[in-house]
C-alpha cells in the first residue's frame, strides 16, 4: 500500500510502499477514505514518548471502511462505513467502564504515534475505537468529527456543562477545533466570544454565529469580555491555546465561571494566585478529546446539520508535507484532510 512515512523523528514525509497490515484478534482492517491533518501530527513528527519504531506513519483524525476484520469481532462487516477515535484504551479500567476512556488508567498512547496511523491506504485499529458512519455524511467531514467536533464537544457539554443564556470565550476560535467549538457554543444556546489572529478566521467564526470577535493584537481580551458583559464577567472560557491567552481569559471571568483547558500549544507555564480562584470560586477544568459514545452522539449531531464540519480542502496524500507546514501558520481555516 501507499503510505507516508517518517524514517526518523524529525525527518522529511516520504512516500513508501509497504504491506498492507493484517488485523489481530478484535481489530480491524480499515481502508482509510480520509485522514485530516492537524498540529498535533507535527507535535508527534518532531519527536513523541509513545513511539520508537521506524518507519512511522503519522494521522490520527481518520474516517474510511471496514476492508477486513480480525478474529472474535462480531460487530463489523467489510464495507461499513467508519469514524475512529484516536485513544489507544484498555476497555476495562474504572474509567473506562464508567465512560471516561480518555482518561483510561492503561491509556496505550495514540492513534497515529503508539500505532501508524492514517497518512495511508489503510490502517488496523481495535474494533472498539470504530463508531459507525452513516452515508449522508462524507469522508473528509468523518474524518474531523472525533478531534475536532469530538474535543469541543465533550469540554463544553460534559466538562463546562454550558448552559443556555451564558457568556463563552473561545480561544483559537479560527482554528481546526475553535469554528465547531464556536459551533458547539451557539448550539448550546450561549453567546460565544470567538478570539483569535486575523480576519479570515475571525469573519468565519461569526459567519458560523459568534456573537462578537477579538484579535487580541488589536484588544485586549479583558476589556472587551468586560464591554461585552458591562463588567460581570463570562461564564465560561474554553481555552485552545494556552499561557499566551491564559492570563487574560481567567481575568475575564465571573464569579463562579468555569474555565475548561484544552490544548496549551503556547506553552507549557502558566502561573496563577490561588486566591484569585478561592475568592472567585472559580471552577478550572481539563478535557480530553471524547468518548466512543459522545462520539456517537457527535455523528447524530452532524447527520441532523446541527453543526457543519469545516473542511477546508482536501488533497492526495503524497501532499501531507504541504499540508504538514501551512498547519503551523497557524493560515488554515478549518481542518484540510487527506484523501489516501
Ligand atoms: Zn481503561
Amino acid at each position: 500500500m501507499r503510505a507516508m512515512v517518517i524514517e526518523e523523528f524529525g525527518g522529511p514525509l516520504v512516500a513508501k510502499d509497504i504491506p498492507v497490515p493484517e488485523p489481530g484478534p478484535g481489530e480491524v482492517l480499515v481502508a482509510v477514505r480520509a485522514c485530516a491533518v492537524d498540529r498535533f501530527d507535527v507535535a508527534i513528527r518532531k519527536g513523541r514518548r509513545e513511539r520508537s519504531t521506524f518507519p512511522h506513519i503519522l494521522g490520527h483524525e481518520i474516517a474510511g471502511q471496514v476492508a477486513e476484520v480480525g478474529d472474535g469481532v462480531t460487530k463489523w462487516d467489510i464495507g461499513d462505513r467508519i469514524a475512529a477515535t484516536l485513544y489507544l484504551v484498555c476497555g476495562t479500567c474504572r474509567w473506562c467502564r464508567s465512560g471516561r476512556e480518555t482518561i483510561c488508567e492503561n491509556f496505550g498512547g495514540h492513534v497515529g504515534v503508539a500505532i501508524p496511523g492514517g497518512y495511508a491506504e489503510y490502517l488496523v485499529l481495535p474494533e472498539h475505537n470504530l463508531v459507525s458512519l452513516p452515508e449522508t455524511i462524507d469522508f473528509p467531514a468523518g474524518s474531523v468529527l472525533a478531534n475536532a467536533i469530538g474535543t469541543p464537544y465533550h469540554a463544553l457539554k460534559y466538562r463546562m456543562n454550558l448552559r443556555p443564556g451564558e457568556k463563552l470565550i473561545v480561544t483559537g476560535a479560527g482554528g481546526g477545533v475553535g469554528l465547531h467549538a464556536v459551533q458547539l457554543g451557539v448550539m448550546l444556546g450561549a453567546e460565544v466570544m470567538a478570539v483569535d489572529m486575523g480576519h479570515a478566521k475571525l469573519s468565519k467564526a461569526k459567519e458560523l454565529g459568534a456573537a462578537i470577535t477579538i484579535d487580541p493584537r488589536v484588544q485586549k481580551i479583558r476589556d472587551a469580555a468586560n464591554r461585552w458583559t458591562n463588567g460581570v464577567g463570562v461564564d465560561g472560557v474554553l481555552e485552545l491555546v494556552g499561557p499566551a491567552t491564559m492570563p487574560e481569559t481567567l481575568a475575564s471571568l465571573a464569579k463562579g465561571g468555569r474555565m475548561v483547558i484544552v490544548g496549551s500549544h503556547s506553552g507549557a507555564e502558566w502561573s496563577i494566585d490561588p486566591g484569585d480562584i478561592y475568592r472567585n470560586e472559580w471552577e478550572i477544568k481539563g478535557s480530553r478529546n471524547v468518548s466512543a459514545t459522545e462520539l456517537a452522539e457527535v455523528i447524530e449531531l452532524v447527520a441532523d446539520g446541527a453543526i457543519t464540519p469545516i473542511v477546508a480542502g482536501t488533497f492526495p496524500l503524497e501532499e501531507a508535507e504541504s499540508l504538514q507546514k501551512r498547519v503551523t501558520t497557524g493560515k488554515v481555516v478549518g481542518r484540510e484532510v487527506l484523501i489516501p
